[in-house]
């Protein structure tokens, strides 16, 4: 019954495997899409139509990389029995795949496994995985010569790369709004999900046996004559980008509150080092460069933060988006979204203003140098409208749905712009109490981790591979206040640090040497090069 005679061409035979693949051993996501999926429109249907594409063009890709001569087979036999065993768990126990649950697989025994093989798992998987497994066995494939066969798969390649791309080109917004709001899903597509997994879980097992990095063990704080505790509030912002702010040339007028204060410095041309949060965000508090840049180097180093407390700074960091990415693991740290608060919480999140809450009572008992970092929910999408209170909903109409796919362009952009003014708002209110504490010798920097496409070029959202991202995704807002006590004490000339702000290009590689040099601590950590106010040393001496 399952002996095939006429031998299969290698080209075909990829073809089925990867349909097989597609449909059959991904049923937890086509249920999944089935369920999440709601058809009320005709760029949804165009979804909908093409999402078998999507996941069968990459499968194809997959196949056809690995089906070489005598490797091929067993590994895709492998394969169909490992992912029929992997789509039954999915759609029966309720779990997701990645490197946790491999942990739990690789360090659970044999009995507490057992407990999950029952018989109707043990039926599913042979029907599902080992018949079609034996079908693999016992068809004959023919390849042709290797020339021919690479030509081939290249232009089928080439063929699936193109398609891809028109269907990006026709409904990008509804992918990026479909991944966004329903980011488990890649934990569902079968085949990836473990492979992924498995290589997460084995790199992170070999991470954890890293050493850990000490930049400098004896940074020191340098001698504070004005004898006023040093203030730094760091407000890192999200999803801001520099090209819906009034401060930088947008025509509207998204910054009512900052745009007043002239004591402002505004960093025109500042590029992040990252598309996405878990990369901008170590990246800033890290020595290295964006070039230089490896997540997993800056975990297993000493960060701006550590070298701050390490020098007798108290550091605190209070985080209203999603975590700091391990980069506040070792500092003081609360989660301003845990307790729920009023006025400012709504279940699982707060407007900004939950960061100013405390804020001013806590700067007036101050009595050491102490460096606060604020983590903003800021612009963060596609659910734009959850970002700000009504009293901000000033450009409208705006799109107060999370599906982006249901607003108009001028919809989208209007509730982005509500969450600018808004984070205007929040900077301002920073810079405000600060400005009301003058025992303090005090400073804010505010600084955005990536920007955001909202349309152009059919892109949504953020976090393409930073060499194709457009600058919407990487140009940021980065505004700094200091106090006069601080200038003094910087002995800055601001003419000249605006001028350089106004003028020049500045990056998130310049942030940590910065920060360091505004908190005044001596270490062999920085780099003098990258450090913004360098740029006006020796010109202290005029005006100031
Ligand atoms: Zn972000």
């Amino acid at each position: 019954m399952l002996k095939t005679k006429t031998p299969l061409n290698s080209t075909l035979f990829i073809a089925i495997i990867s349909a097989y693949f597609s449909f059959m051993l991904n049923v937890k996501f086509w249920q999944f899409a089935v369920e999440k999926i709601e058809i009320d429109g005709f760029s949804v249907a165009l979804f909908a139509l093409t999402l078998p594409f999507f996941i069968f063009i990459p499968l194809f890709w997959f196949f056809s990389l690995i089906f070489v001569p005598r490797i091929g087979k067993p590994l895709v036999m492998l394969l169909l029995v490992l992912s029929a065993a992997s789509d039954y768990a999915l759609q029966n126990l309720g779990i997701v795949i990645n490197s946790d649950m491999i942990r739990n697989f690789a360090e659970t025994n044999l009995r507490e496994a057992s407990d999950f093989i029952t018989l109707r798992a043990v039926a599913y998987v042979l029907i599902v995985g080992v018949l079609p497994a034996v079908w693999v066995y016992r068809t004959p494939v023919r390849f042709s010569s290797l020339k021919k066969e690479v030509k081939t798969r290249l232009l089928l390649f080439l063929a699936g790369l193109l398609t891809i791309g028109l269907i990006a080109s026709a409904v990008y917004k509804e992918y990026a709004s479909f991944g966004r709001n329903n980011s488990q899903v890649r934990y569902y597509i079968n085949t990836f999900n473990y492979i992924y997994a498995v290589g997460r879980y084995y790199k992170r097992s070999a991470d954890t046996k890293r050493k850990f990095v000490i930049l400098d063990r004896t940074p020191q704080r340098l001698p504070n004559s004005q004898n006023k505790p040093r203030v730094l509030v760091l407000l890192v912002g999200e999803t801001a980008r520099a090209a819906n702010f009034s401060l930088y040339g947008y025509e509207q007028n998204t910054n009512p509150e900052l745009s007043r204060n002239k004591d402002i410095t505004v960093f025109q041309n500042v590029s992040s080092c990252g598309t996405a949060t878990a990369v901008s965000l170590p990246c800033m508090f890290s020595h290295l460069t964006r070039k230089r840049f490896n997540l997993t180097d800056a975990q297993y180093t000493q960060n701006l933060l550590d070298i701050a407390q390490s020098a007798g700074y108290d550091v605190f960091w209070k985080d209203n988006d999603d975590g700091c990415k391990k980069v506040c693991t070792r500092i003081n740290h609360v989660d301003a979204k845990d307790g729920n608060k009023a006025p400012y919480c709504f279940g699982d999140y707060c407007h900004d203003d939950i960061l100013l809450d405390g804020l001013e009572n806590g700067l007036k008992d101050i009595k050491k140098d102490t460096l606060i970092v604020l983590h903003m929910m800021g612009s963060h999408g596609p659910t734009y409208f959850k970002r700000y209170p009504d009293k901000f909903k000033r450009f409208l109409p705006a799109c107060d749905t999370a599906n982006l796919q249901n607003c108009s362009q001028e919809q989208i952009v209007n509730t982005y712009n509500n969450t600018i003014l808004y984070t205007d708002y929040v900077i301002s209110s920073v810079i405000n109490i600060l400005n009301r504490q003058p025992q303090l010798q005090s400073g804010m920097l505010y600084a955005s981790d990536h920007g955001e496409s909202l349309g152009e070029n059919n892109l949504y959202l953020h976090g393409l591979p930073y060499a194709i991202a457009p600058d919407e995704q990487k140009k940021i807002p980065m505004i700094m206040w200091l106090s006069p006590d601080l200038q003094k004490a910087l002995r800055l000339n601001r003419s000249c640090l605006n001028e350089k702000a106004a003028t020049q290009s500045f990056s998130h590689d310049n942030y940590f040497h910065t920060v360091l040099r505004m908190l005044f601590i001596d270490t062999t950590a920085y780099d003098r090069q990258l450090d913004i106010f360098s740029r006006c040393d020796g010109s202290q001496t005029s005006a100031t």
